[in-house]
């Protein structure tokens, strides 16, 4: 299948302040995303899912270059996005939106809804200025606001209606991807299968591709097509949505998976209890970064960083316990 975009060992690092540099190890750089790699495919919905601060929405934003990349590269028809000039990186942002948890707080109080998404067009010189207000009353419709709402104010809208306004802002420049960071995170659950629904009416119809970034995986599992699992900056496992649901390879996503029930009522989930907290990305543990709090942590997975394992159907694991490379006796358990 085609990747659309192709990252390859992607990594941002956040100078540390200073007064935290000091009390840590010494280390000068917040890893927030240590080396990540994975296809955009064209048309599909690819989750980032993980919990807070494991480097997702980071992910998400260096690929739009709304910061730089320390390393890597992402390449977008035939381009490394991280080498363009500012001036190129601008045209190829018309191709790449993104849509935001909260849009209230990105929508300027003072102006009418119709203004606010115009401004895109503007940026991006499209269209004259009837035009453009034709295009705007068009996205309206297809998110499912009423003509009558151009002349309204942010405020005069319930949380759904303004992720629908976020959409359609992101959709007025007619992009190819959007990256979409917990776009339903902050609705009501009943909201939240509205704006998923209309997600996916509005991929079938304009042929987008989604950049799904999220913690829930409760709402993940009814939109992506695939899922990758990131932990402390690292994507530990990637894989086709029901198989990675309904059999994960990696502890850390089996751990996040316990509670999320399968499909199949009568089978029970592995039920893997996470010991400890999530270290610092200041100073991210040696080998493996899930060793300290892996149940299964073996000798091995303290000194050596496992590899991206190719599983069968195109589902990848990086996890010593599935590297058929080490003996049973280095598997000994360590942890238990
Ligand atoms: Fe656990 Fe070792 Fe696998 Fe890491 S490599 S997830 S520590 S078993
Ligand atoms: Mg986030």
């Amino acid at each position: 299948e085609t990747a659309l975009i192709q990252v390859r060992n992607m990594k941002k690092y956040y100078q540390a302040k200073k007064g935290l540099n000091k009390l840590k190890s010494g280390n000068t750089y917040v890893k927030a995303v240590d080396g990540v790699s994975f296809d955009l495919r064209k048309g599909e919905t690819y989750a980032l899912v993980g919990e807070s601060g494991c480097g997702k929405s980071t992910t998400g934003r260096t690929l739009l270059r709304l910061h730089d990349a320390t390393e890597g590269e992402a390449i977008y028809n035939g381009k490394d996005l991280f080498k363009l000039s500012n001036k190129e990186m601008n045209k190829v942002r018309k191709d790449m939106q993104m849509v935001f948890q909260d849009p209230y707080s990105s929508l300027n109080p003072r102006k009418r809804i119709g203004n606010i998404l115009e401004e895109p067009l503007n940026i991006h010189n499209i269209g004259n200025k009837s035009e453009r207000t034709d295009i705007v009353m068009e996205v309206m419709s297809k998110v499912g606001l009423q003509v009558d709402h151009y002349y309204r104010f942010p405020h005069e809208f319930s949380g759904g209606q303004r992720q629908r306004i976020g959409l359609a802002r992101a959709l007025v420049v007619d992009p190819k991807v959007i990256i979409c960071d917990e776009p339903v995170s902050a609705l009501d659950v009943s909201i939240q299968s509205q704006v998923i629904n209309l997600l996916q009416s509005l991929q079938r119809d304009l042929g987008l591709t989604y950049l799904f970034i999220s913690h829930d995986i409760s709402v993940v599992r009814h939109i992506s097509d695939r899922i990758g699992v990131m932990y402390l900056g690292n994507l530990v496992e990637e894989g086709y949505t029901d198989d990675v649901i309904e059999n994960p390879k990696h502890p850390y996503t089996k751990a996040l998976l316990s509670s999320v029930p399968l499909p199949d009522p009568n089978i029970q989930r592995e039920r893997v209890i996470l010991q400890g907290d999530i270290p610092s990305p200041l100073n991210p543990p040696s080998g493996c970064v899930f060793h300290t709090r892996c149940p299964f942590a073996m000798d091995v997975c303290k000194t050596t960083v496992p590899q991206s394992l190719n599983l069968a159907g195109n589902h990848t694991v990086r996890c010593h316990l599935h590297d058929e490379g080490i003996t049973t006796e280095e598997k000994k358990v360590v942890n238990a």
